[in-house]
């Protein structure tokens, strides 16, 4: 009977009926990560009804044996010292394959006293917390391998070593490793996190790092229109059943057609939205400028060219030593690239030196002056664009 029982299991299933059950289990997993672990307890960009976020809590201890403490407070440090020596888990800093084959190892050693007390604040510390999850880790693993076995026989262990490396492998391999690596940028942040897929669907929309180090706050982690967060279709639909409320989801602006003045209001705009004001800057003054020179370059200089564009819109604190060279190339074969790049700098420095909002201000008027008496059409229209923005008007009720 017991033989029976551990080769067949309770149930009668097909292959079929065993790779949706994994795949279902392992999303379970991976939407606990995101939106529980990461989205909510380290950045407090939602709240979670507390039966929700004790099922998060259950199910993490039985598929991972991570605690919440633990991981809110590793992960903070990763985002308070990004791409430092401090970083718990930085490919920049230590390589990309120790981060990838051993990122699980990396959380262990992270987890030290010091850091848990310094970043893991508001962590849940109840009494299940201190008797079961954080005491006994390794019960709730076992539990779900003997629900496995009970369900699916032999079997069901293949499925429980799936769901055990599902985990190191995605999150603390793929997003902590990969997704500072590989992938595109959408906003210059100031650490190398980049956006490893447009779609984030296997890893629950983590997939999007770059987007996420931008505005780390915000519940939704998808930014442009072609880009999917799963993730965040899981929140909405908490929010629709009263299980979740979005705190933050990315920077307070809207955009007035028309308006012509930069008045505080603006300067507040663009402050908060001043990452997507410099990919707007990338793709409206950068790109057509570099296009421009490429058309009237000999073939030695347009090889440089190809680069340019990247190069000349790359936050300065992380351009390569290859970047650096083709800067230095372009900004010396073309006036107007150099012009463009020291605007583009001198932008940067409005808001990076401000001291209040009267300097935010005007540093603003004045690099505005500038830039609309540079004689660059494309600046010019970059001017008239950032005048547009506006703080969201206030809601009436
Ligand atoms: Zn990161
Ligand atoms: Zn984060």
């Amino acid at each position: 009977m017991l033989l029976d029982l551990l080769a067949e299991g309770l149930v009668p299933w097909n292959v079929w009926a065993i790779v949706a059950y994994t795949l279902i289990v392992t999303h379970i997993t991976i939407v606990s990560v995101t939106v529980f672990l990461h989205r909510h307890s380290a950045h407090r960009a939602l709240e979670l009804h507390p039966a929700l976020a004790h099922f998060f809590r259950f199910w993490l201890w039985i598929t991972t044996g991570m605690g919440t403490k633990e991981w809110t407070a590793i992960h903070r440090k990763h985002h308070a010292t990004c791409e430092t020596a401090e970083d718990p888990h930085s490919p920049q800093v230590m390589g990309l394959g120790k981060i990838f084959w051993k990122g699980v190892e990396m959380y262990r050693l992270a987890g030290t006293p010091e850091t848990l007390a310094r970043y893991g604040a508001g962590s849940p510390d109840d009494w299940v917390e201190r008797n079961l999850y954080s005491k006994h880790t390794w019960l709730g693993i076992i539990l779900m391998a003997t629900t496995n076995v009970l369900l699916f026989g032999g079997i069901g262990i293949t499925i429980w070593a799936i769901q055990m490396v599902w985990i190191p492998l995605f999150a603390a391999g793929v997003i902590n490793g990969i997704g500072h690596f590989w992938g595109y940028r959408n906003y210059e942040c100031g650490d190398a996190a980049r956006n490893i897929l447009p779609w984030g669907i296997l890893i629950g929309g983590e997939e999007l790092h770059n987007n996420h180090h931008t505005y780390p706050n915000s519940a939704k982690l998808s930014s442009k229109p072609w880009e999917f967060d799963i993730g965040w279709f899981w929140i909405r639909l908490f929010e629709t059943f009263g299980l979740a409320r979005v705190r933050s989801k990315g920077p307070v602006a809207r955009r007035v057609e028309g308006k012509a003045s930069l008045d505080l209001d603006t300067a507040w705009a663009i402050l908060n939205d001043r990452f997507r004001v410099m990919s707007r800057y990338a793709e409206q003054v950068i790109t057509p400028s570099v296009r421009t020179e490429y058309g009237k370059a000999d073939a030695a200089t347009r090889r440089v060219l190809r680069r340019a564009r990247k190069a000349l819109a790359r936050e300065s604190s992380i351009v390569t030593q290859r970047q650096q060279s083709t800067i230095d190339y372009v900004v010396k074969a073309s006036h107007e690239l150099r012009l463009i790049y020291e605007h583009r700098l001198a932008l940067n420095e409005v808001w990076a030196k401000r001291a209040n909002a009267e300097e935010l201000l005007s540093g603003l008027r004045a690099w505005c002056v500038k830039a609309e008496q540079s004689g660059i059409h494309a600046l010019q229209e970059f001017v008239t664009e950032l005048k547009t923005y506006a703080m969201p008007a206030p809601r009436t009720a």
